[in-house]
């Protein structure tokens, strides 16, 4: 028996045929063979193929567990992950059972025997279009978790009059093969997962234009060792082979922590850009959400440029992110909710490479400010030089202007920053000469012991190179507002620390 699997363009199936050529790579009784656009599979011994696959299936169906041991009893039991949408009958044993015939060990031989039975028929199938007499399983979300809103993704086949249709759940039209394809898809272990109890999980789906390519980026995840598939919440290791997982804040700050892990330890230069998140809700009811993420190169280019050069730090989520806190002055502490969107914030910002939301992040807010060490400070402004000012082509030296007046800014904003967010909601080059003018008035009247360290020249300084910017690029300016806001924050929170008691953070 001779099959063709064709690249089905599109996230959840090309995975899921891409692991199930890991699947069938393995077996003795086939051959197998992975193009860009497809996989062909030569059964050579159906019966012996059957015997060996479903062996397989079972041992992939580890993945779809976490062990847990109660410290209490000592008792050890099986939990489903919380990402799966696979239904689940009540436990036997401490043993999750699936409602799913496939992943049910007595049943498993039956299902994939039926499978391979497939005989040619006139129902033609919604995902390949391959023709088929009987399905084994209708479509639905545990097969197919875009099911319920298949509208909104590109890739799909099903128009009609041109327009696309959205599936309805339960969808006939699916043959035997998608369906082992799409519910395999679950035992995928080359996948990022985060889960956040009692919330969502999130999925990630690497996406490539090739089978080989995606295959290829697959490999290294698994080989590299940065994913640990035993733990429930979290599966990027802190380092490979160790158990410690990481705790990301979301789903953003999940994938820059990914991609760190595997610049540092994936051989392979072959590396995801293009990504598809299922998020997937708590509860009974799994309306899941999709966001499509597309890192742009330059940016994976200043991750691994960080990595290989960087003389603060080596890892943007890590050393950097990881390592700012919001400081509450009304609870005299770290507000911990507000820390956390904020890290998630700035890695968001990052990894879409929008430096305007990014420096919002870090702007004081009401009741406090963000914080963070010395080396943490350092670290930033390597990330901002390697990042912004590079590309700007101006000199470094022109960069403590900038780091001056935003130091200047904070000072004025000492005890009242509405100066610092004139500065972040300025629109026009004309609003900006104007707040500079603002800061130029309100020097002569600040604190002696604050004259002395500042640098009234700098103001001046900037001015000629914002004209100098503006020259070469009408709309240069705005990064030079972004920049300092970023310094006016980054000086404020240093003011605020000063004045903290000793015993305070850092
Ligand atoms: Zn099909």
């Amino acid at each position: 028996m001779i099959l063709e699997f064709r690249i089905y363009k599109d996230p959840w199936m090309d995975n899921g045929l891409e692991n199930f050529f890991r699947i069938l790579r393995n077996l003795n009784s086939c051959n197998v063979e992975l193009t860009d656009t497809s996989i062909k599979l030569e059964v050579k011994n159906k019966e012996e193929f059957i015997k060996e696959l479903t062996k397989r299936i079972l041992e992939k169906r580890q993945n779809l567990l976490v062990i847990e041991k109660n410290e209490k009893t000592g008792e050890i039991r099986e939990i489903k992950k919380d990402h799966l949408i696979l239904q689940e009958e009540k436990k036997i044993c401490g043993k999750v059972a699936f409602k799913e015939d496939l992943y049910k060990p007595e049943k498993t031989a039956e299902i994939v025997s039926k499978i391979f039975n497939l005989k040619e028929g006139k129902v033609r199938c919604i995902l390949c279009g391959r023709a088929f007499d009987r399905t084994v399983k209708k479509l639905q979300q545990a097969n197919y978790p875009f099911v319920t809103k298949i509208a909104s993704l590109s890739g799909v086949r099903s128009y009609k009059d041109g327009r696309v249709l959205s599936l309805r759940e339960y969808y006939d039209n699916l043959c035997p093969f998608c369906y082992l394809i799409g519910i395999l898809e679950w035992t995928d272990d080359a996948l990022v997962y985060r889960t956040f109890p009692g919330d969502r999980s999130f999925l990630f789906l690497p996406y490539f234009a090739s089978l080989r390519e995606l295959n290829d980026f697959k490999k290294s995840c698994i080989y590299s060792g940065i994913l640990n598939n035993t733990a429930r919440y979290s599966n990027i290791r802190v380092y490979p082979n160790s158990n410690d997982v990481e705790n990301t804040p979301g789903e953003y700050s999940t994938l820059l922590c990914f991609y760190e892990k595997f610049i540092k330890n994936a051989t392979d230069d072959i590396i995801a850009n293009e990504w598809v998140v299922l998020q997937i809700p708590f509860g009974a009811v799994k309306n899941i959400k999709v966001d499509s993420i597309n890192v742009e190169k330059g940016i994976l280019g200043i991750i691994r440029y960080i990595y290989e050069n960087g003389e603060n730090c080596n890892f943007i989520y890590k050393e950097i992110f990881s390592k700012m806190y919001f400081y509450s002055e009304n609870k005299k502490n770290v507000d911990w909710e507000t820390t956390r969107e904020i890290q998630e914030g700035l890695s968001k910002f990052f990894l879409l490479d929008n430096f305007r939301a990014f420096t919002n992040c870090l702007l004081p807010r009401k009741g406090g400010y963000v914080f963070f060490s010395s080396e943490t400070r350092q670290a930033l402004e390597e990330l901002i030089s390697v990042w912004r000012w590079r590309k700007m082509g101006v000199p470094k030296e022109k960069l403590d202007a900038i780091k001056s007046v935003g130091n200047i800014i904070a000072k004025i904003s000492r005890n009242n920053a509405s100066l610092l967010y004139k500065m972040d909601k300025v629109r026009t080059v004309e609003e900006f000469w104007s707040v500079l003018r603002e800061i130029a008035r309100k020097i002569p009247g600040m604190d002696e012991k604050d004259l002395k360290m500042i640098k009234p020249t700098a103001l001046d300084e900037l001015i000629q190179l914002v004209k100098g910017i503006v020259e070469n690029n009408k709309d240069g300016w705005k990064e030079v507002r972004d920049l300092l806001v970023i310094y006016s924050s980054m000086y404020y929170a240093i003011d605020k620390m000063d004045k903290m008691p000793k015993g305070g953070e850092n």
